[in-house]
């Protein structure tokens, strides 16, 4: 998910290639940085928690720049945690006990446990809590004097995502790097070689670039790049020519990261459903909340406590645990619950929702909840964020680094973990196992949800266009939708900064359509999902009141032509999963009016990505 990079050659400074090499990864978010260099005489690590300046700081320190002349070739990563907290020795490059190989990794190893257990079994001993350690391992266990039929060993016996780079003590000028599911991209030099995670350390040296496909293995070494697949087959790539320059790169060429972050959402939910679908007990694992079906049965009530974004997704989460449990849930504002008296006892749960895990308000929530006694939980994307380590049990979204200020991916991540949550509840108590199935089934659908919306950008963009100029915008909804509408709303207000309204369809009547004239715009979720008659009756309250409407609808909704101006098609699903293709539609929205009108879409005015303070 983080940044690698990687050089082999005698042309350059190796720490100084690796380490600018990282400060132009720095972009994508990261907590901890580290690189290996292989020499004649073996191979130094050097890892440290935080920024790539504190691991330049401790390089500067403790080598002198002679101990490296000679040397042929390193690999350098900086970490975004998903298995165990940022911290020295979770670090990555990670080596294998016998510190024979160093190894960076990018993405998520599913099977790592039951790796981990085989190689405990046989005596290994490991000093991090991550996944990359054990592919460490493994490799190091296949490993007979040719690194590259090692790596494609173990990567057979892997389940998961990863790009990565590989290097052997007795052999300073090599690097083996693989792909599946996480980029990796190979800069094509002079008698050297580049690797990395993207484009924008190799910019500076090389613009001859080869991307890997998933399922790639290659060799790089000073006298060439070797290419195979995991069968050891010669493969051929095409070598691009790239003409970005670093700014473009840091964003995939996209203008923003909000655009790239909004288009990784079918990646980001696959890996936030990752391994955790149990298709024989049909139910979602999520070892990290640590609740028994025993457990779960001894909780009598739920409160979800969050702000902004998060707030909207845990409102939908409520929908799913009132149709999929017999629990009663409350969903709160974090700022207000801290404050009130709330009734909590040892049987309900509390959980935090923060993409960051740091929301001051959703933290005190925590405290305030774990002080009466309450049970508590979160669901977090930073690892080993303060609201992750207090809560002790929760679930991460893996969604990667979310860099945009206005939250995207991770709110469709929250979404979709609420909805395994809610399955794993739902089957420890009434949910039938066809109901459950059904459940999985469509949540294994989403990525491909997402794509078909995304899809559909071009028609969103124009029209985006044709509203661009409004001042005031309602957005109206109904049940699963209802927090999609304000989800919206709130897209648009931060980006855009037009003055842009949540509310439920049916509570228009009672107050704000007083509000309404051909000068505001009304964006009408009429998706078919139980209560599309009423929004459709809403929307034409609206369009009495001469507001201009676009509406969300089904692919194929003939029907809705008649009642709204535009319309951003959303692909058939079921209600449950509606809300994740229904707002990214509208996450596109926001981001094309934003664009339209010139804004700063990554840093909007006044806001912060992670909000610390009351
Ligand atoms: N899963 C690995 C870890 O937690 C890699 C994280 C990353 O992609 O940066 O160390």
């Amino acid at each position: 998910m983080c940044g690698i990079v990687g050089y082999v050659g005698a042309k350059r400074n190796i720490p100084e290639i690796l380490l600018e090499g990282l400060k132009r990864l720095e972009y994508r978010g990261y907590d901890s940085a580290g690189l290996a260099i292989g020499l004649d005489s073996g191979m130094e690590i050097l890892k440290s928690p935080g920024k790539v300046k504190e691991l330049d700081r401790k390089l500067k320190a403790g080598w002198t720049q002679d101990k490296f002349k000679n040397a042929k070739v390193g690999i350098a990563h900086t970490r975004w945690a998903t298995h165990g907290p940022p911290n020295e020795v979770n670090a990555h490059p990670h080596s294998d006990s016998k510190n024979r190989i160093a190894l960076v990794h990018n993405g998520i190893i599913d099977n790592y446990s039951e790796l981990k257990a085989r190689l405990s079994s046989i005596g290994i001993k490991f000093k991090s809590e991550t996944d990359t350690e054990v592919l460490a391992n493994l490799i190091s266990e296949c490993y007979e004097g040719d690194l590259c039929s090692a790596v494609a060993a173990a990567l057979k016996q892997v389940t998961g995502t990863y790009g990565i780079a590989v290097i052997a003590k007795d052999q300073p000028d090599k690097i083996v790097v693989a792909r599946k599911g996480s980029p990796i991209v190979i800069g094509v030099g002079d008698d050297e070689a580049f690797v990395a995670s993207d484009i924008s350390p190799l910019l500076p040296y090389t613009k001859r670039v080869i991307y890997l496909d998933d399922n790639d293995i290659t060799v790089l070494s000073r006298s060439g790049i070797d290419l195979r697949n995991m069968d050891n087959v010669p493969v051929t790539r095409e070598i691009a020519h790239i003409d970005w320059d670093a700014n473009a790169a840091e964003k995939d060429g996209r203008e923003h990261f909000m655009l790239k972050e909004i288009e990784e959402q079918p990646l980001a939910i696959s890996n936030t459903m990752r391994g955790r679908m149990d298709h024989n007990l049909v139910t979602a694992k999520l070892d990290g909340l640590n609740l028994t079906p025993r457990d779960i049965a001894g909780v009598s009530r739920i409160v979800i406590a969050a702000c902004g974004t998060s707030l909207h997704a845990g409102m939908v989460g409520e929908y799913y645990f009132e149709d999929l449990t017999s629990t009663p849930v409350e969903v709160e504002q974090a700022a207000e619950f801290r404050y009130r008296n709330p009734i909590l006892d040892r049987d309900t749960l509390v959980i935090a929702i923060s993409q960051s895990g740091e929301t001051a308000d959703t933290l005190a929530a925590i405290r305030e909840a774990k002080q009466k006694g309450a049970l508590v939980a979160s669901i977090c994307n930073v690892v080993g964020s303060t609201i992750a380590r207090e809560t002790g049990r929760g679930v991460y979204l893996h969604a990667g680094p979310e860099i945009g200020v206005a939250s995207t991916k991770a709110f469709t991540c929250q979404v979709a973990t609420l909805l395994m949550m809610a399955l794993k509840f739902g089957r420890a108590g009434r949910l039938s196992r066809s109901a459950g199935q059904k459940i999985i089934s469509e949540l294994e659908k989403l990525p491909d949800l997402v794509r078909q919306v995304l899809d559909s950008s071009d028609k969103i963009a124009r029209i985006a266009k044709k509203y661009s100029s409004a001042k005031d915008f309602f957005y109206i909804g109904r049940g699963y939708l209802y927090p999609v509408a304000l989800e919206g709303a709130l897209k648009l207000k931060e980006i855009s900064y037009i003055h842009a309204e949540g509310y439920h369809a049916a509570e228009l009547k009672h107050g704000p359509i007083a509000l309404l004239d051909e000068n505001v715009p009304v964006l009408a979720l009429a998706n078919n999902i139980p209560g599309k008659d009423k929004v459709i009756g809403n929307i034409q309250e609206c369009r009495a009141r001469k507001s201009p409407v676009i509406a969300t609808a089904t692919f194929g909704d003939k029907d809705i032509l008649k009642h709204a101006d535009d319309v951003m098609e959303i692909p058939e699903c079921s209600d449950f999963v509606t809300p994740i293709p229904t707002v990214v539609a509208l996450q596109l929205f926001a981001y094309y009016v934003a664009r339209e009108r010139g804004c700063p879409i990554d840093q909007p005015r006044n806001l912060a990505k992670s909000v610390t303070v009351e």
